[in-house]
């Protein structure tokens, strides 16, 4: 019998894939450009060598897949895939189905999906989130595509994708570049959720001086409550490890400079594209630029030193991590309604129908920002599907209004105590902008009319546009 689906690069999470889709019960070929990483890959597959077909040559691989195939390409994101698409598109018939599930740019999604569109092959573009444990034992999947593409790998899909109360955090999101932009904004939540998580253990760790593994059990303690997600969990265990080399905690021992790849970037600059505030996301990227030039903040705080201000002396330090603890749900909350507002504002710009209580649905396993927050979501989105933004749905609303105090709170001490929290206070002045009615902007209307007769609109709409400062001011 044919293999249902092949799969092309085994790498980190290419192999993972392969190994979870054969041992769902479907037969997958595989093939890597490097042809020893594929015999390594069949002793690797053990008991499911019987599910695996082992290719050394394009040949080979393509005709032991069921037509029309559906081929997954896992490779590295870039120029890397557009020559495994040219050089796998003169052995492919008509119907079959490039899918790349990398991290690609939305944008090139949708060139490579519009480069296919009459050569009678089609293109999935397919957002795939867990990392390397998720990709083993079920990830969540997010498609972009024909709707007739979707048809024919949706079994699949299904069979290896995370589940949450048996739900499978499986969908197809739209045409083109759909899955890979929802991905996008997945990982740029996520950058906005692991800074906030940071910002957090710096005001434990340099505000109340506690050790890491203090902080740690701290974090253990709100995974059993509403902060309860997989980064939480993650960050209790990291806290709590120990360096094999010098004993020490591990998280002491790493250098605090942070990498990136872009898809937080990408998230930014397609909010900014839009003109949607993404503040949450931007501060976490910001925040990974500023690590990265370490040298530079050692030399700076040689010269400015650290901020002259009384040291954090807090009385009641269970009430200090409550609130601390209610913080990060407002942060968080933030983050979330940002993200989706840029989700839903990129449905408009580019025809997808995005459903947002789909996607909050499909995160809530399987992905690296899986939490039960995101049940919450779905709830609220389902409810009240043409919300303008998440805060003002009912359950969200309130709990804003729960919890604003308290990021208000620890925000202010942050500021007071000079301990950086830059993705917190963008929460908090998003959620300080978003509910006031009469904002600050007649100023900055005025400003731009009085240098570039840029004109504005009036309160009583009268029909006048211009200020009274005129040429004679302008002057
Ligand atoms: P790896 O570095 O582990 O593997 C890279 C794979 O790409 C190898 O199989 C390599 O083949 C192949 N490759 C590289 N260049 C080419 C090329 N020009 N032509 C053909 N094959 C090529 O990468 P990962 O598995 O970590 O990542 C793969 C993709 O998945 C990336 O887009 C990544 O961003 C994305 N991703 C990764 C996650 C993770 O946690 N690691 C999570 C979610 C997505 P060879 O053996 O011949 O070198």
């Amino acid at each position: 019998a044919q293999a249902e689906i092949g799969l092309i690069g085994l790498g980190v999470m290419g192999s993972n894939l392969a190994l979870n889709i054969a041992e769902k019960g479907n037969t997958i070929a595989v093939f890597n450009r490097t042809a020893a990483r594929t015999r390594e890959f069949y002793e690797e597959a053990g008991d499911l060598k019987g599910q695996v077909v082992p290719c050394e040559t394009i040949e080979e691989f393509v005709a032991a897949i069921r037509p029309p195939r559906p081929i997954i390409i896992m490779i590295q994101a870039g120029a890397a895939v557009d020559q495994q698409m040219d050089l796998l598109r003169p052995h492919l018939e008509a119907n079959d189905i490039m899918i790349d599930a990398g991290n690609a740019n939305f944008r090139d999604t949708m060139r490579r999906f519009d480069a296919l569109k009459d050569s009678g092959l089609t293109f999935i573009g397919m957002g795939v989130s867990g990392g390397e444990e998720g990709a083993r034992h079920g990830p969540s999947i997010m498609v972009g595509g024909t709707e007739e593409s979707w048809k024919r790998v949706e079994k699949v899909l299904t069979s290896i994708a995370a589940k949450y109360n048996g739900d499978p955090c499986v969908a197809w999101l739209g045409e083109n570049g759909a899955g890979h932009f929802v991905k996008t904004i997945h990982n740029g939540i996520e950058y906005a959720d692991m800074q906030m998580i940071a910002e957090i253990y710096g005001i434990l760790r340099d505000g109340l001086k506690m050790s890491a593994a203090e902080i740690g059990a701290v974090f253990g303690e709100w995974n059993r409550g509403r902060l309860e997600s997989y980064l939480i969990e993650i960050t209790e265990k990291v806290l709590a490890a120990a360096d094999p080399i010098t004993g020490k905690p591990m998280v002491d021992m790493i250098l605090d400079k942070a990498g990136q790849k872009g898809t937080g970037k990408w998230s930014a600059i397609e909010a900014q594209n839009m003109g949607v505030p993404a503040t949450g996301i931007e501060a976490a990227v910001a925040a990974r630029s500023i690590s990265a030039v370490k040298g530079e903040r050692e030399a700076a705080e040689k010269i400015l030193g650290l901020p002259d201000v009384p040291a954090l002396q807090i009385a009641d330090r269970a009430a200090f991590v409550k609130d601390l603890e209610n913080a990060l749900l407002a942060g968080k909350i933030g983050a979330y309604a940002q993200g989706f507002a840029v989700m839903s504002a990129a449905s408009k710009e580019f025809g997808w129908n995005l459903p947002m209580p789909t996607i909050a649905k499909i995160w809530r396993a399987g992905c690296i920002i899986r939490s039960q927050f995101l049940d919450e979501i779905t709830s609220a989105f389902t409810k009240a599907p043409d919300a303008a933004n998440l805060i003002v749905t009912p359950a969200f609303a309130a709990m804003v209004k729960e919890t604003d105090g308290a990021l208000r709170r620890v925000v202010s001490t942050a500021a007071l105590h000079g301990l950086p929290a830059p993705a917190l206070a963008s929460a908090l002045g998003y959620f300080d902008s978003y509910r006031r009615a009469r904002g600050t902007a007649n100023v900055i209307q005025a400003q731009r009319d009085f240098f570039g007769a840029h004109g504005f609109d009036r309160v009583d709409g009268a029909d006048s546009h211009h200020g009274p400062w005129g040429s004679g001011l302008n002057g």
